[in-house]
């Protein structure tokens, strides 16, 4: 699933395309979005935001089209009229005068008036986003103090939208290892110390994978192994998917192991466990 840096470098390739101008025609590819074509076609894009993984794009008369694009949706844009070669079902489209963004394979989408998006049930549940630079270690350290997370095991909380929006699987993964922590290590575990570069790794990690394209290895250490050939999926993670291979920093062996539901891969000669 792609995960907030994901979702908000695809928001700035559609903001690129339509933001500031006028939707000439909007189109949905589900029979209850139909109706709302109406409503925004002719009306300018002012924003195209993103809160964790949704996005939200915003219109000049207080509507706005909120999307998730869950597992499968993807967005493009394009010249207006020109179609990428693919397969998949065309969920909606925002048409320019000039370029057009289309939403492919997402099936959560919602029209909503501005006064709606604080009642909206993902929206108004959402944590601080990671993305958000007015958001601090502070505010994030006061978070895993909390009586709501203290006592959690890390794993089992830090992808819950509601702790912090934009972090999933792979960023879990980066995040506790650059933490020296296991999965199942609580907030109430850590001294001062630890708690803070927590804090600070859960911010980091986001924003340098939205400013370099999803790297959350250290950026020397992914410009040697690019160097020497390795491929962008090789040199980009400390330890997700990277099972079995030897850790960069200790070199021991990365294991896989469930946590929350989900893989987690983590180096046992480098994290913490509790
Ligand atoms: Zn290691």
């Amino acid at each position: 699933m792609p995960e907030g840096p994901e979702i908000r470098r695809a928001a700035d390739e559609v903001a690129a395309a339509i933001q500031g101008k006028i939707a000439t025609r909007v189109t949905f590819g589900l029979d209850h979005l139909k109706p709302m074509e109406k409503l925004l076609s002719g009306h300018k894009v002012v924003a195209v935001e993103t809160h964790g993984k949704a996005m939200l794009t915003r219109f000049e008369h207080g509507q706005n089209i909120y999307s998730h694009n869950q597992l499968y949706g993807r967005w493009y844009t394009a010249p207006t009229g020109q179609r990428p070669d693919i397969s998949r079902q065309l969920r909606l489209s925002i048409e320019t005068a000039d370029r057009w963004a289309l939403l492919y394979s997402a099936s959560d989408i919602a029209v909503l008036p501005d006064a709606a998006l604080a009642e909206h049930p993902f929206l108004s549940t959402l944590g601080p986003d990671v993305l958000d630079s007015s958001v601090t270690v502070e505010t994030i350290e006061a978070r895993l103090s909390s009586p709501r997370y203290r006592n959690r095991r890390l794993g089992n909380f830090l992808t819950e939208q509601r702790f912090v929006a934009g972090l999933g699987n792979y960023l879990r993964c980066e995040i506790l290892f650059c933490s020296g922590l296991a999965a199942n290590i609580r907030p109430a575990d850590l001294d001062g110390a630890q708690r803070h570069q927590l804090a600070e790794n859960i911010l980091a990690l986001p924003r340098q994978s939205y400013r370099t394209g999803g790297i959350t290895n250290t950026l020397d250490a992914a410009r040697k192994l690019l160097d020497a050939g390795a491929t962008f999926e090789q040199a980009r993670f400390h330890v997700f998917r990277r099972a079995g291979k030897p850790c960069y920093r200790c070199g021991n062996t990365i294991e896989k192991i469930t946590s929350g539901g989900q893989a987690c891969y983590w180096c046992p000669g480098c994290q913490q466990t509790g």
